[in-house]
């Protein structure tokens, strides 16, 4: 029935619309089994997350994931696949707990937030001072919060485009510094998320180390001690264990479908192996590498290949440090020229709603003309620029061209970087349609000759 409807679907609109004659019109074979196969993507999320648990940089379950990612690559069949070495950050949870001491003693849900110092032996006790929003995070003066604790209490908005996270995720990063710069002892932070379960977000500082030990409240926990405040004095306890090791070594995994005229045109589609340590990063990021191993061996399952290169790069190190990223982009710094576009899949396991992307201004209309091709899944291309990934924003800053797949990211925070991060949280009927959606637009920069260029000088930074 799906088939049938896809059909008449693709009948109606490449009918009633025109595309450019400079390209062909998509290949309907092709489309149709992109777009109808069954998709493995579930499944081998699922594998990652059960073969090596939580695989923050350094652990062993990071080994245990570059083990899987070479033999499961290897068994879809993707080409010339292998490991490319990448010094990573190896920071180490240890034990971690919170309380209200005063008024009343009320145990708080509580994590380090990555790269945390810990607190002295015995923990740090102070009277709390809370800040409610980034604005006046930044006018903190030098010295006003000395020998207190710094309770940084900034909502975070739901949105459907997880713009309510680019707004306040800053938070994780300025809050340590401005503590510190205030004369704080610690910090505590709102965890930046959209849910109400007593389980706090972790997330990096945005640096190495914090000079003052700095954690997450669970939301439910953020409003307990803001109900205190506005009663009265709060005195908190808080304790934390976590050390930095020497930096370890971890890898980047690569594997190929080797264009059949331009192999040394390489599309790129990434996603990052390394995950937070509460859970099993089943979303983050399990989903999106499930998702590009699929759509590659979709691709392979084709009765000819694409005629560029599409690969996969499963980046070490994301999460505290980028480290993945910066090795590929100086490892294949003589490729980056022929890298003709970059796809990286990392918001979670939701639907595909759009596609946009940022290359040299004329290949907006190239991309436009996508649209027929991506009607059956109810996805439509966006005039605005892509932003690209973590990962790849790396890339971009060298000019490769960026695609975005965006998602509806509006439950995604939910889960984001907290122990409920689990294989449970996937919807393989979302994680399908993203699947397919993510193989179709490989599938059309690889087949297609379209000429994207590069990034414009000026667009070559994220804006967050
Ligand atoms: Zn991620």
């Amino acid at each position: 029935m799906r088939v049938m409807r896809w059909c008449s679907a693709f009948f109606v609109l490449t009918a009633c619309r025109s595309l450019p004659s400079a390209e062909p019109l998509p290949a309907r074979p092709e489309l149709q089994h992109l777009q109808s196969r069954a998709s493995e993507a579930t499944t081998l999320a699922t594998s990652l997350c059960d073969s090596a648990g939580p695989r923050l940089s350094g652990s062993p379950g990071s080994a245990l994931a570059v083990t899987w990612a070479v033999e499961t690559m290897t068994r879809l069949g993707l080409s010339n696949v292998h490991t490319e070495p990448v010094t990573v950050p190896h920071w180490v949870r240890g034990l971690e707990e919170a309380a209200v001491v005063s008024p009343g003693v009320h145990p708080l849900a509580v994590t380090a937030l990555g790269g945390s110092i810990a607190t002295p032996d015995g923990g740090v006790e102070a009277e709390v001072v809370e800040v409610s929003s980034l604005a006046v995070l930044k006018a903190l003066d030098g010295g006003s919060l000395a020998g207190k604790i710094l309770f940084a209490n900034v909502p975070m908005r739901r949105a459907v485009d997880g713009s309510g996270y680019g707004e306040t995720a800053g938070v994780r990063r300025l809050a340590p510094i401005q503590g510190a710069m205030a004369g704080a002892v610690a910090v505590v932070i709102r965890s930046v998320g959209t849910d109400v379960n007593r389980l706090p977000h972790t997330g990096a500082l945005g640096a190495e180390a914090s000079a003052i030990p700095a954690a997450a409240l669970s939301i439910p926990d953020a409003e307990l001690v803001h109900r205190l405040l506005s009663a009265g004095p709060v005195r908190l306890r808080l304790r934390l264990t976590p050390r930095l090791e020497a930096p370890a070594q971890g890898a980047n995994v690569v594997g190929d479908v080797p264009g059949r005229e331009e192999p040394g045109q390489v599309v790129l589609l990434g996603a990052h192996l390394d995950s937070w340590d509460l859970g099993t990063g089943a979303l983050d990021d399990g989903a999106g590498v499930g998702v590009i191993l699929d759509a590659a061996h979709a691709l392979l399952g084709l009765t000819q290949r694409p005629r560029r290169t599409v690969r996969v790069v499963l980046f070490a190190n994301e999460e505290n440090g980028l480290a993945g990223a910066k090795a590929y982009a100086a490892a294949h710094a003589a490729e980056l020229p022929q890298h003709v576009a970059a796809l990286e899949i990392d918001a979670g396991g939701g639907m595909a709603r759009s596609v946009r992307v940022l290359a040299q201004p004329s290949a907006l209309a190239a991309v436009q003309a996508w649209e027929p091709s991506l009607a059956p899944l109810s996805v439509h291309v966006e005039t605005g620029s892509a932003e690209g990934g973590a990962d790849t924003s790396v890339l971009r800053a060298a000019g490769v061209p960026q695609l975005d797949v965006r998602q509806d990211v509006s439950q995604y925070f939910d889960v984001h970087h907290t122990a409920n991060d689990t294989v449970d949280k996937i919807d393989p009927v979302q994680l399908t349609q993203l699947a397919r959606t993510t193989a179709t637009v490989a599938w059309l920069a690889a087949e297609q000759g379209i000429d994207f260029g590069r990034v414009p000088e000026p667009q070559r930074t994220r804006a967050h």
